[in-house]
């Protein structure tokens, strides 16, 4: 038989929260597979991710019992969904049985860690793969429930292959190739669509590992490029990447096509959240992604390419990220002085601290800087307990800025963008406090209060008319 397209179909949490959800799925994936080869990747139902979470830090506080009651959250949850999804009672009897295992399975680890009283990143990684490793069986039963062959696979039991860095680990990309590439071909052969775990793999000692949050996304790429994928396809609650926040922006619209790089800087920067290293794998072989909505599948969603057919406007997309603060840190002694630089990154990096953006006056004389307002406070104590006094002498706090970016590689080497941008935005009278542009020139962002997000965002969007963009 002839099939048209290789793909595999990547669902995030909210696509598979409900019962009716995963059914519709099912049935989609069905008919997709008479024409297509199918590999399907899930995310775990939405918020067991963060359960798990919680559940370590239950454990981290010694307290079990609340530990337990997440865990009998994850439990119900997972026990209700199979018994509403799944229509036939053999099929159904199956499936509880077999989450019952994965259940007897986390609850002793959970058991384990208590114990131990201790979260290392191995049990981490172990207890929080749980999610997907339910899912997967969730989505596999609702597919044979229709009479066609399907399994679940872990990250592990597909083959994906990481070093040890848990919690952030990284394909072996050779041996992961050689594995997928064997185990989807025999099930290809054997007409079995494989519902795959993403967010996890395993090291070379059978240890499970994970990618970090949003992960799924990179398993999606890294399977799709092992197994040399015509396309990719993400699908999740949204229709594309659009041009503006549509909370904000009443005429905002999905974007057809972007770039890679256009693409890359749109996951950091927009509300769709993509993980970061989604797009590596994709680079090298140009395997095209769709980001798309499982609940609007006539939508076809936004085309992400190497070269998109045609890149006619100069900017993309105005994204904003709220609820940032700002810290101006000044001193003399900042000025000519190497290493300055180093050392404030350095004292923020060792307290875990994000950096979101960074400019220096040409005076050297300050350096500003935005972190999330979540962990200002961290950031402003480890820079007054380390550096204040000695190469640093006043420290200057904004909470409650936002980001405003324009994306677009248009921008590139194309005068009079800045001037427009400035233009629109001091006509609607709102004061910027820094400014940033890559080299690249893909990416203008500036910082505004919070409360100015909506008149810069619209007063962008306006002037470069991109309600007009398809
Ligand atoms: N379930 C994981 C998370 O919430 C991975 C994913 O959703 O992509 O981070
Ligand atoms: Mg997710």
């Amino acid at each position: 038989m002839y099939f048209e397209l290789k793909l595999v179909i990547k669902y995030g949490g909210t696509s598979i929260s409900t019962s009716k959800d995963i059914q519709a799925i099912a049935k989609y994936i069905n008919q997709l597979s008479k024409k297509d080869q199918i590999v399907v990747v899930c995310s775990a139902v939405s918020g067991t991710t963060d359960d798990l979470i919680e559940i370590s830090e239950s454990i981290k506080k010694e307290n079990k019992s609340k530990a337990e009651q997440l865990a009998s959250k994850i439990i119900n949850r997972h026990k209700q969904l199979a018994k509403q999804t799944v229509k036939k009672l053999n099929l159904q009897k199956k499936i509880v049985t077999k989450l019952d295992q994965d259940f007897s399975e986390l609850l002793a680890l959970i058991d384990g860690m208590v114990l131990l009283g201790e979260v290392t990143p191995r049990s981490m990684d172990y207890l929080i793969s749980f999610g997907e490793r339910l899912s997967i069986k969730l989505v596999s039963s609702a597919i044979n429930d229709l009479g066609k062959k399907s399994i679940p696979l872990t990250g592990k039991e597909v083959g994906i292959v990481t070093d040890s860095k848990f919690g952030e680990s990284k394909p072996l990309i050779d041996t992961t190739r050689l594995r997928i590439s064997k185990t989807i071909d025999s099930l290809f052969s054997k007409k079995t669509i494989p519902i795959v775990g993403g967010f996890s793999g395993a090291d070379q000692h059978g240890h499970i590992t994970t990618f970090g949050r949003g992960g799924s996304d990179y398993s999606a790429t890294i399977i799709g490029s092992c197994i040399k994928a015509d396309e990719i396809w993400l699908m999740s609650d949204v229709n594309g990447l659009m041009t503006a926040d549509p909370k904000i922006v009443k005429n905002a619209k999905v974007l057809k096509e972007v770039s890679y790089i256009e693409a890359i800087e749109m996951a950091l920067f927009g509300a769709k959240q993509i993980h970061p290293r989604t797009f590596e794998p994709l680079l090298s072989k140009k395997i095209p992604m769709r980001i798309r909505s499982s609940f609007n599948t006539i939508n076809e969603g936004t085309l992400v390419t190497a070269s998109p057919a045609s890149i006619k406007n100069t900017v993309k997309c105005v994204s904003n990220v709220q609820n940032n603060g700002l810290i101006d840190v000044q001193g003399g002694s900042m000025v000519g002085m190497p290493g300055t630089a180093a050392k404030i990154f350095e004292t923020l990096a060792k307290a875990g601290i994000n950096v979101m953006m960074i400019s220096q006056n040409p005076s050297e004389s300050s350096i500003t800087i935005v972190v999330k307002n979540d962990d200002l406070d961290k950031a402003v104590s480890a820079l007054e307990m380390e550096l204040l006094g000695k190469i640093i002498k006043k420290l200057d706090v904004t909470t409650d800025v936002a980001i405003i970016a324009l994306i677009g590689s248009g921008m590139r080497g194309t005068v009079g963008v800045a001037s427009k941008v400035f233009g629109a935005i001091e006509k609607n009278k709102v004061n910027v406090s820094m400014i940033t542009q890559g080299s690249s020139e893909l990416n203008l962002a500036f910082v505004v209060k919070n409360s100015d997000t909506n008149a810069a965002v619209r007063a962008l969007h306006d002037a470069f008319a991109l309600e007009k963009i398809n």
